[in-house]
This record gives C-alpha cells, sequence and structure tokens, in this order.
C-alpha cells in the first residue's frame, strides 16, 4: 500500500475518532437531570409542604376547638350546678360561655376552611406525585440508553486508538509529521478523498495531470485546499 493510501486510513481512523470523541462528550453532558424532572421534582415539594401546612394547622385547630368545648363544658356545669351565688360571678360566667361559644363557632369556620384545604392540597400532591412518577420513568428510559451508547463510544474509542497505533509504524516519520501539521492547519483533515476530479475536501475540481499523479501514487496536494488527495 502507498504512503498517500496509508495517509488516508489514518485520516479516516483520525476523523472518526474526532467524531466519537465529540459524541461522548454529548452523551456525558445530556446524563444529566433535565429541567422537567428538576421541575416535577420541584413542584412535588412545594405540594408536599403546602398539605403538611394544612394538615398540621387542621390539627392544631381541632385541638383548640376541643379545649375551647371543655372548657364552655366546665363552665356550663358550674353556672348550672347552683354552687355559684354570686350574681356579678354568675353574670361572668354567662359571658364567658357566651365569649367560648363565639370562639367555638369561629373555630369549626376555620377547621372547614382547613378540611377544604387539605383536600385541594392532597389532590394536588397526587397530581404532582403521578407527574413526577412519569417524567422520572421518561428519563431514567432516556438514561439507559445514554449509558449503552456511553459503552458503546468507549469501547470504539479503545479501538480506533490500536488501529492506529497498529497503523503508525507503516508511514515514514517525516510523512507523519507532515500529516499532522497540514491536520492542524486544516480543521482536522490533511487527507481528502480523490473522488474521479473532485476534492472531497473542499469539492472543488481538480487538473488532470494532478488527478493523474496521484492515480500513481505520489503525493499531491489538491492546489484549491491544500489538502493530500488521495484516489478513493
Ligand atoms: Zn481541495
Amino acid at each position: 500500500m502507498s504512503q498517500p493510501q496509508l495517509l488516508y486510513q489514518l485520516q479516516q481512523i483520525d476523523t472518526e475518532f474526532q467524531e466519537k470523541r465529540q459524541r461522548l462528550g454529548e452523551v456525558l453532558r445530556a446524563q444529566k437531570e433535565t429541567e422537567e424532572l428538576l421541575a416535577a421534582r420541584k413542584q412535588m415539594e412545594t405540594a408536599v409542604a403546602t398539605l403538611r401546612r394544612w394538615q398540621s394547622r387542621h390539627k392544631t385547630l381541632t385541638l383548640e376547638l376541643q379545649s375551647v368545648t371543655d372548657k364552655a363544658k366546665r363552665s356550663e356545669q358550674r353556672l348550672y350546678s347552683g354552687s355559684v351565688k354570686n350574681p356579678k360571678e354568675l353574670a361572668d360566667l354567662e359571658h364567658e360561655i357566651a365569649a367560648l361559644g363565639r370562639r367555638r363557632a369561629a373555630l369549626e369556620d376555620d377547621i372547614l376552611e382547613a378540611m377544604l384545604e387539605v383536600e385541594s392540597a392532597q389532590a394536588e400532591h397526587d397530581q404532582a406525585a403521578a407527574q413526577l412518577t412519569a417524567v422520572t420513568a421518561q428519563w431514567e428510559k432516556s438514561q439507559a440508553s445514554l449509558k449503552k451508547e456511553q459503552h458503546e463510544l468507549a469501547l470504539r474509542l479503545n479501538a480506533l486508538n490500536e488501529q492506529r497505533q497498529h497503523h503508525l509504524p507503516r508511514l515514514a516519520p517525516e510523512r507523519l509529521v507532515e500529516y499532522e501539521q497540514l491536520r492542524q492547519k486544516k480543521g482536522g483533515l490533511a487527507v481528502a478523498g480523490l473522488q474521479q476530479t473532485m476534492c472531497l475536501g473542499c469539492r472543488l475540481t481538480v487538473p488532470a495531470n494532478k488527478v493523474k499523479e496521484a492515480q500513481e501514487g505520489r503525493l499531491v496536494y489538491c492546489p484549491s485546499c491544500g489538502r493530500l488527495i488521495v484516489p478513493i
């Protein structure tokens, strides 16, 4: 195999290596939690906090109602027991019972409101939980395919690297130096295929005499883009 052909093969290896490495970077970056997942989790946290707040409010109100009810009951017992004779004390007791009654009515209203809020928060919580489950499942599925691709890319990159190592000793050192320099200057593509008379590096036509020389296995450079051209 001629040196230009060997260089063309090296270029094929390096081009694929570059593409696969770039894709590997994308795959690694994609294995992060998505905006959608973060949003669903945030919504769930908010729903849980809201539900807990209303449950706790409901409980506090219920306990307070119990305490007010007990207190009113004790005062009523005292009022009707006949043990209190002093008119001022009796009047105070009646006032206290009336005040406790008003407090109880207000508490019952608040408890009803809290119950409705708990119900609504529970519904929002259930919806957020379902959404989070669905988004998580979808994300995990995409992660599985990304993991698989990552593994395949790593294997391929490793194989290309080995291929390159086997390939290098077949090239003259000065050719290799020139190849690396040209690759740096030409955006990673030092060797372009020559398809009939078209340079695949710049897609322009190469003069007939150059095409002929390339076909003879000589080192020929595209007059337009400067890349080494090899018939394919
Ligand atoms: Zn060209």
